[in-house]
């Protein structure tokens, strides 16, 4: 009922391009053949019962297999459909990306397509969004069928990003969550190539809150990222929110110079008092291979943000559009229903 009132009041700006429709759900789609048709029933059981205008925006991010025959198969009398076909596999974040901009609704959740940010928690999530919140965060306490590694290696990089990153990026806080409006016209202006989505999306601000869930296992299908593809993740959430480790570089170097200076002014003493009895290779092998090793590292680093302004340079598009279809008529049959 609330809910109803809610979309009238935000109805009352006439000249508003978004008033037919109140929620967006974006999901993005690759291989994921063997969990959609239970996904799609799923999210349709929880649409059809709110009362308000949605769209399911599914984001086929150039699977192998047969999810876009099956994207085009679902349907729904009551929610409009959106599936949009990238032109090959441009990465989840790209995805998301090609979702919010299509995106029509006046709150937008972000979904996997997996189940695993269970749908159950969108009248929730709506009914935060209603007490005037921009942004709903959904925080993980626990994380279900994933492997030890991946736990731990999440939970210590989510506290690394948060402490190197200049915007407060919240803690177990993966995509799903929702968006209102005005955070989603922010997060459009916002061109940049190297799209680590946890961090645009948390960039603009607004009011936020958020809701705690455990985080069930993967209805079916596999994980879609490989080690080094996570590791390639992480990396670009830290260089694309933070020059602290260009920073820590030069600290590290300036602190090594140092200690270096004071080795050297002991060494000089020791041999004006004892001589030298030319002995010392081993320490010498290790500064050295240690000197070696932390330049490396610095040029990496370097490497790291250079290659990133490069990619940025070539402004290239972010997603290419194959296919999009809407399956509009519901929607409008609804607006005039
Ligand atoms: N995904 C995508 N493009 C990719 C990889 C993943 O659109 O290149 C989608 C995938 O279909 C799923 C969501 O991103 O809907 C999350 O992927 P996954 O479940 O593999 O990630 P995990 O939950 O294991 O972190
Ligand atoms: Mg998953």
């Amino acid at each position: 009922m609330h809910l109803i009132s809610a979309s009238k009041s935000l109805f009352k700006h006439s000249n508003d391009p978004y008033k037919n429709v109140t929620l967006s759900v974006i999901v993005p789609v690759y291989n994921e053949q063997e969990v959609l048709q239970q996904f799609h029933s799923t999210v349709l059981n929880i649409l059809e019962a709110l009362p308000c205008l949605c769209e399911i925006i599914y984001v086929n991010d150039g699977s192998q297999d047969d999810s876009w025959t099956l994207l085009q198969s679902l349907s729904s009398t009551e929610v409009n459909i959106v599936r949009i076909n990238l032109s090959r596999n441009f990465g989840k974040e790209a995805a998301m990306t090609a979702g919010l901009d299509n995106a029509q609704g006046q709150a937008v959740i972000l979904l996997d397509a997996d189940l695993q940010d269970p749908p159950e928690l969108i009248p929730k999530m709506l009914a935060k969004w209603q007490q005037g919140y921009d942004v709903v965060n959904m925080k993980r306490t626990q994380r279900h069928g994933e492997s030890t590694f991946k736990k731990l290696s999440a939970h210590w990089y989510y506290r690394l990003l948060s402490f190197l990153s200049d915007v407060p990026i919240e803690k177990d806080v993966g995509d799903f969550r929702l968006l209102s409006r005005r955070v989603i016209e922010q997060i459009k202006n916002l061109p940049e190539r190297t799209r680590y989505m946890k961090g645009i999306m948390a960039w603009p601000g607004f009011s936020q809150a958020t809701i705690t869930f455990e985080r069930p296992e993967r209805a079916a299908g596999e994980t879609k990222w490989s080690f080094f593809q996570l590791i390639g993740l992480g990396l670009s959430g830290i260089t694309s929110f933070s020059v602290k480790p260009l920073k820590l570089a030069t600290w590290l170097g300036a602190g090594i110079s140092f200690s270096t200076f004071i080795f050297g002014i002991f060494l000089l003493f020791k041999t004006l008092v004892f001589g030298n009895d030319v002995a010392g290779y081993p320490s010498m092998m290790l500064v050295q291979l240690f000197l070696g090793g932390i330049q490396l590292i610095a040029i990496g680093l370097l490497g790291e943000y250079v290659g990133r302004i490069y990619i940025e340079s070539k402004a290239r598009p972010i997603y290419i559009v194959m296919d999009n279809y809407s399956s509009k008529a519901s929607i409008s049959e609804q607006s005039h229903g």
